[in-house]
């Protein structure tokens, strides 16, 4: 029989590796999961993603199923529906900016630009004007994607957007509700790793058959030393920060806010976990917040919290979280670069797979192989 290596234990190594027989599993840390992980003891915290849209995570949902954990799934609260801006040190709803909605009712009567690869920021800035490309787009692609929106590659981020009225007017209605599992993501993590085999010790590769990389761009140049580099192409750190307070609450629940560097702020944002899925809280007057931010640094993450939210009780529990090598920027021409570069990978390594983040989209759903 065939022998199969799999490289990386993160969502994307496990789901493929469950996928395979006659597999072993590579990863350094002795804890697979890789980003994904739980925390429970006095509050429950995730560790890296946290929600996931019903209509966007079709492949998760059917894993979910799958590994019999569909009675773990529990949908967010109402009030995760509200989400914030940052501007001027207050937290603001998108829509209350009268130029917001200017820019969306005009957006048809922009040009349409090239039909070459672009960044983000230059397609948002064509279609809705410079002021809104600042205020939403960059927090956003900033926030949520670990971007920066003057490089990140347009067709890759947002694949056959042209104009928004049109994708709008397109789009078919799915439903947006966000879910996670109760007791955690680390449920799942433990579900797909039971039973499969693993190693901390890099093997000898040429004992293998087929082998499966799933690991970041830069430890995939590192053990595959004959691959050519990829133009302008990094992994980008992240690190979420996990706060719980016994007793405190917020002025203004939701899902939590952005914030665009136009603010000059060293967070990029922050969720209120405890209100999202308050089923996860452990007591009625519990608050539970992630800060998202690049390096990180408590300090400067309690200080924001204390100007933004009026936050200026001390934590009872906090966490760290960091994640040097989280998510690729996705540079402008990345579909075309990574399509030449897969083909010459294989040439080069004929029985290798590369399967790395930087070779498909980022989120969790995404990330799930083979399905
Ligand atoms: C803080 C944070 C929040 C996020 N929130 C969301 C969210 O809400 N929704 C969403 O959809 N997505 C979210 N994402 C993105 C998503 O979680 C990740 O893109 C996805 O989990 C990555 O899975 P992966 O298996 O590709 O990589 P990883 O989880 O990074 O796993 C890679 C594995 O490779 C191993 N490895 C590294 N180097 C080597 C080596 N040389 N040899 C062997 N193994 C190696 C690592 O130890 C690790 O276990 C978030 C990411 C972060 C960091």
């Amino acid at each position: 029989m065939s022998k199969n290596l799999v490289i990386g234990s993160g969502i994307s190594g496990l789901s493929l590796a469950r996928r395979l027989e006659n597999v072993t599993i590579f990863d350094p840390t002795d804890t697979p999961g890789g980003v994904i992980g739980s925390r429970t003891g006095r509050f429950f915290f995730e560790k890296g993603p946290r929600s996931f849209r019903v209509d966007r995570c079709q492949k998760l949902l059917k894993i979910i199923h799958e590994l019999g954990l569909e009675d773990e799934i529990i949908y967010a609260s109402k009030n995760s529906k509200r989400r914030f801006i940052l501007h001027n040190g207050r937290l603001r709803s998108p829509l209350s900016f009268p130029a917001v909605w200017w820019a969306i009712a005009n957006e048809w009567r922009r040009p349409l630009g090239p039909t070459t690869d672009e960044s983000v920021h230059d397609f948002f800035c064509r279609r809705l004007g410079k002021r809104v490309t600042d205020l939403l787009i960059d927090p956003v692609i900033t926030g949520i994607k670990a971007a920066d929106y003057r490089e990140v590659s347009m067709q890759w981020t947002f694949p056959n957007i042209t104009s928004l009225t049109s994708s709008f007017l397109k789009k078919k209605k799915g439903d947006p509700r966000l879910f996670t599992l109760k007791s955690g993501l680390q449920t799942l993590i433990d579900r797909l790793a039971d039973g499969l085999n693993f190693t901390t010790t890099q093997p000898d590769f040429s004992h293998y058959d087929t082998i499966y990389s799933t690991i970041p761009y830069e430890p995939t140049l590192k053990l595959f030393p004959k691959l050519p580099t990829i133009e302008r192409l990094k992994t980008q750190p992240l690190s979420a920060i996990n706060f719980a307070w016994e007793n405190a609450s917020l002025q203004k629940p939701g899902y939590g806010y952005l914030i665009p560097r136009l603010e000059n702020e060293k967070i990029l944002g922050c969720v209120f976990d405890s209100y999202i899925f308050p089923q996860q809280n452990k007591t009625e007057n519990e608050l539970r917040l992630t800060v998202m931010m690049r390096e990180p640094d408590t300090q400067v993450a309690l200080a924001a919290l204390a100007r933004h939210l009026n936050l200026t009780q001390m934590p009872d529990e906090v966490h760290i979280n960091a994640y040097p090598q989280a998510i690729a920027n996705y540079p402008v021409g990345h579909p075309e670069k990574i399509q030449a570069w897969l083909e010459r990978a294989k040439e080069l390594y004929p029985n290798v797979h590369f399967l790395g983040g930087f070779t498909s989209k980022p989120s969790v759903n995404d990330r799930i192989l083979l399905f």
